[in-house]
């Protein structure tokens, strides 16, 4: 289908309240279960391997239950996938783009058709409730649909100022072997949306994916294949970041590196791409997407309860494990006391438990690192604020932690400067909207930001003075749609690369101009 004839529709999201629904996921949870405990070798071109160094991945919310067994990467086949991409990379690189396409397509059609199964696997490798790995799971198809739209855009750029006597074109032409490093916390769709924009632009990946969620990526592996990507072209590379991670991002042979994930392994990405290797010829392109410290402003002329709302999702979905999460509530002095009345008993009305069951609003936390180092915030935080909600771990086999607010937070506090990554809200005191502006400037990372607030002055302050990547005006500041919200930060939350926007797909090629002398 020509590009101006499809035009791109965001996936839409199943309602798991609908009895069909409900039926389908438990359908789709059972087959996953008959899967459990499966293990997957490593496929590197047409060959595959058992190293019998196996990484278990865990069901976060019973870490009893193995939800895969992963054959591990050992350094010299970790050579073996960049040289295996790099020997492919030309032959993918002279694929028509229409070609690419195609298959890009594909595998949006077949994440569809798959789309509760998928549903399953994050729930029970993640720990995301339906409602959750059902946005998942749709933004990866947006973002196959999307890029497979801009492709062929790119792959006819706008015409060029023609001189007397010259024709003069400009092509984009793809880099080469990409490492691609996504994190746990949209294991499908950030996955999806780093391999496949290097994909479809040209490029051959190897994806290292995180180890807390590798069945997930080894799923989408499967998908790639059933849509007709050459085995050469992808190769999933579990193992963990220290064993294999700086080996293929120091290869000579890499061209570059699409990275989303911390700050700390982000900047180490950074410094080690920066320095060339003997061989290498060419500076390393690195796009890395970070972390958050994310705050939503609430202004005394806000509409109060939508502002509680707002705040309540930002900060509590998916347990707050979200770059985008609210992890700050700057809240106007003048409605600070009616804010924390309304915001706490929703807070403690949130039910977590395991997210099979659709009755849950929270799951677990990613793992038990990530547990101890949460409860270490709340209990550090219990001193720089006053606990008005949770506090604790809550009950269960999993990883649970009561959703948790603490008031009064001043500005120079740990729970107000660092990412802690969980379900943690703080809530600080603004004396007026310039005050309230400043905290929530009062940061290294700039991701999102909301404002509350029916003041179109305020509004145009914030517009013009918020400075964060994403801003959003009298909504939550999570749940960035393909298309629609371009996604990425400034500061030390990122290259600021826009995922899902017009302009992405342009970090993974380069240009090349041609003139020619005509007579
Ligand atoms: P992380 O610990 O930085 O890990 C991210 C990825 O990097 C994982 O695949 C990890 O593998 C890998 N890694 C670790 N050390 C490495 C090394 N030396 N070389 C190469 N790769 C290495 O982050 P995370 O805990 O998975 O994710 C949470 C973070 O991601 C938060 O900070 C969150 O804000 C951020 N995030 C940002 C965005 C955004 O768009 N800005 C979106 C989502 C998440 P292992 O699992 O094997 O260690």
């Amino acid at each position: 289908m020509p590009a101006n004839l499809w035009e791109f529709r965001n996936e839409p999201y199943a309602d798991f309240s609908e009895p069909r629904n409900a039926e389908a996921a438990r359908a789709a949870l059972a087959l996953v279960r008959s899967k459990l405990g499966a293990e997957y070798r490593l496929r590197i071109g047409d060959n595959s391997y058992s190293t019998g160094d196996l990484l278990s991945s865990l069901n976060p919310s019973k870490p009893s239950e193995i939800v895969g067994l992963h054959h591990k990467a050992t350094a010299e086949l970790a050579n073996q996938a960049i040289a295996t991409a790099d020997a492919f990379f030309a032959e993918w690189a002279k694929t028509p783009a229409p070609t690419r396409v195609e298959m890009l397509r594909r595998a949006a059609a077949i994440l569809r058709r798959r789309k509760f199964e998928f549903d399953a696997w994050l729930v029970v490798e993640a720990g995301k409730t339906w409602p959750e790995a059902e946005a998942d799971v749709s933004e990866a198809i947006d973002f196959c649909e999307y890029y497979a739209l801009q492709m062929l855009k790119l792959a006819e750029p706008d015409p060029l100022v023609q001189l007397p006597g010259e024709q003069a074109v400009l092509r984009y032409l793809p880099l080469g072997v990409g490492v691609i490093i996504p994190p746990w916390n949209f294991p499908l769709a950030i996955l999806v949306g780093m391999a496949t924009a290097a994909l479809v632009t040209g490029n051959t990946v190897v994806i290292k994916p995180s180890s807390d969620t590798p069945t997930i990526a080894a799923k989408f592996a499967e998908v790639l294949k059933e849509a007709g990507f050459p085995d050469a072209s992808y190769t999933l590379l579990v193992g963990s970041g220290s064993a294999v991670g700086d080996l293929i991002v120091t290869h000579p042979r890499t061209r570059f590196v699409s990275f989303t994930g911390s700050r700390e392994v982000g900047l180490r990405i950074n410094e080690l791409a920066a320095k060339p290797q003997k061989g290498q010829v060419w500076i390393k392109r690195v796009v890395a997407e970070m972390g958050g410290k994310d705050a939503i402003i609430v202004d005394e002329e806000a509409d109060l309860d939508e502002a509680v709302q707002g705040v309540l999702w930002s900060a509590f979905g998916y347990q707050g494990q979200k770059c985008s999460a609210c992890s700050r509530a700057i809240v106007s002095s003048k409605v600070y006391d009616r804010f924390l009345e309304k915001l706490v008993p929703k807070v403690e009305a949130l039910a977590v438990g395991p997210p099979e069951d659709l009755a849950n609003y929270m799951g677990p936390v990613i793992n038990e690192r990530s547990r101890k180092s949460i409860l270490n915030y709340i209990e550090n935080g219990k001193k720089e604020g006053r606990l008005v909600a949770g506090g604790s771990a809550a009950a269960g086999d999993g990883y649970f932690i009561r959703p948790t607010v603490i008031a009064d937070v001043g500005p120079e506090a740990r729970l107000f400067q660092e990412e802690i990554f969980g379900p943690v809200l703080a809530v600080s005191k603004a004396r007026d909207f310039e005050h309230a502006l400043e905290l929530a400037n009062n940061s290294e990372y700039g991701l999102t930001g909301a404002v509350y607030t029916q003041n179109p002055a305020k509004v145009n302050e914030a517009a013009e003075r918020f400075f964060v990547g994403n801003l959003y005006i009298n909504r939550k500041c999570t749940g960035a749609m393909v298309g629609a919200h371009p996604f990425g930060g400034f500061n030390m939350s990122g290259t600021d690369s826009k995922a899902g926007g017009p302009d992405y797909l342009l970090q993974f090629v380069q240009a090349k101009s041609i003139a020619e002398k005509i007579a």
